[in-house]
């Protein structure tokens, strides 16, 4: 054992639980349970993957300057208000490294991703957990959990394990209420899953507003780029700056950037795994409501199915294993009643529809 201690409170930093990958005696499992998507990456970010490998002798560009082109360009965004991280994960790593630390307070939300308190205790500041009311963020008890020593606020739109959308409304009365020395990120790792009828631009509106407002994103999700580590930031030019000066100058690979740059540019391709998300997505849910499994709006690529205790959800998620089924149980993010299903495409849809279902009968 080593004599050498760690600096005061990393002790404190829980480890991230990721979710399962295998099942012990399936060879072949189908893994709903990460949020990926089940179509891949685009085509043309693995040719431009291939294409990159031959200059990986070179450092990478330290601006990420064709990334953040592209990204403006598809978003209608001033490239110089961007900044890319190794997922969305480390842009959000870069906010609370420089706006909190030790004495410092970071709210976030009772079903929020369980890397804000992580990230928190990563930079000595302090996580405080607010209410959610049934499921979904509660805007005046954000507020009421605002002390003197509040430096961040940190709000999934749409959310997870929720799945569910705040209304844009209340996201501007939050953004409206905070203190202006309060930093609001917006995390819309799901964002380009929000149904088209609703009213909702991921937040840029509000970052455009208010200096104190910042919006994340990933190709992690709806680009099917989770093993690439790529996320961005859309913030005021001060805070793009702070941020700048955290970041590692060659945080992205060649790789990652060329990959990333065809992902965003091939719209087409996004527009298919959207649709086909939303297809399947609606499918599921009606196949679990049909056998007494309700879920809430989804406006991401998961659902969140509940079953009437733990007990229930464990029994069916053994059952789902045991067909070599992988969904996330979220008892973690104190909804131990459910289960979060990624959807999937045709074929995983009908696999985990017909493992509730056939549950569901036998229990009866
Ligand atoms: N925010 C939310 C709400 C997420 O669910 C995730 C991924 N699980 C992330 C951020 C981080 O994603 P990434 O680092 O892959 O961009």
């Amino acid at each position: 054992m080593t004599q050498i201690t760690p600096q005061p409170g990393i002790m404190d930093i829980a480890l991230y639980q990721a979710g399962k990958s295998h099942v012990a005696g399936q060879a072949r499992v189908l893994k709903l349970s990460a949020n990926e998507n089940p179509f891949g990456p685009s085509p043309k970010a693995i040719a431009a993957a291939q294409a990159a490998a031959p200059d990986l002798h070179r450092y990478p560009s330290t601006d990420h300057a064709s990334l953040r082109a592209a990204i403006a360009e598809v978003h209608g965004l001033d490239p110089d208000r961007l900044i890319c991280g190794v997922g969305s994960d480390e842009v959000l790593q870069f906010l609370t490294q420089s706006y909190t630390g030790p004495g410092d307070e970071v709210i976030y939300t009772e079903h929020g991703f369980s890397m804000y308190p992580i990230l928190a205790r990563q930079a000595g500041a302090t996580p405080v957990c607010v209410p959610e009311t049934e499921r979904q963020v509660d805007v005046d008890q954000i507020l009421n959990g605002v002390t003197d020593r509040t430096r961040l606020v940190f709000l999934t739109n749409p959310g997870n394990p929720t799945s569910t959308l705040l209304p844009e409304s209340e996201v501007a009365r939050l953004a409206e209420s905070l203190p202006k020395h309060i930093l609001l990120v917006i995390d819309g790792a799901y964002a380009e899953f929000v149904r088209p009828e609703v009213s909702f631009d991921g937040g840029v509106a509000l970052v455009n507003k208010h200096p104190n407002v910042v919006m994340t994103r990933t190709f992690s999700k709806a680009y099917g780029l989770g093993g690439l580590r790529v996320g961005w930031g859309y913030a005021a030019r001060d805070i793009i700056d702070v941020l700048n000066r955290v970041r590692q100058p060659f945080n992205l690979s060649n790789l990652s950037l060329a990959t990333a740059e065809a992902a965003m540019r091939d719209r087409e391709y996004l527009t298919f795994c959207v649709a086909e998300n939303a297809k399947w997505r609606d499918w599921l849910v009606t196949e679990l409501a049909a056998v007494g499994v309700p879920c809430d709006q989804s406006q991401t690529n998961f659902i969140l199915a509940r079953f009437a205790d733990q007990d229930e959800a464990e029994a069916c998620d053994a059952l789902l294993q045991s067909r070599g089924i992988i969904v996330r149980k979220v008892a973690g993010y104190g909804i131990p009643e459910a289960l979060r299903i990624t959807v999937g495409d045709e074929e995983g849809s009908r696999a985990v529809a017909a493992g509730i279902k056939d549950f569901k009968e036998g229990a009866r």
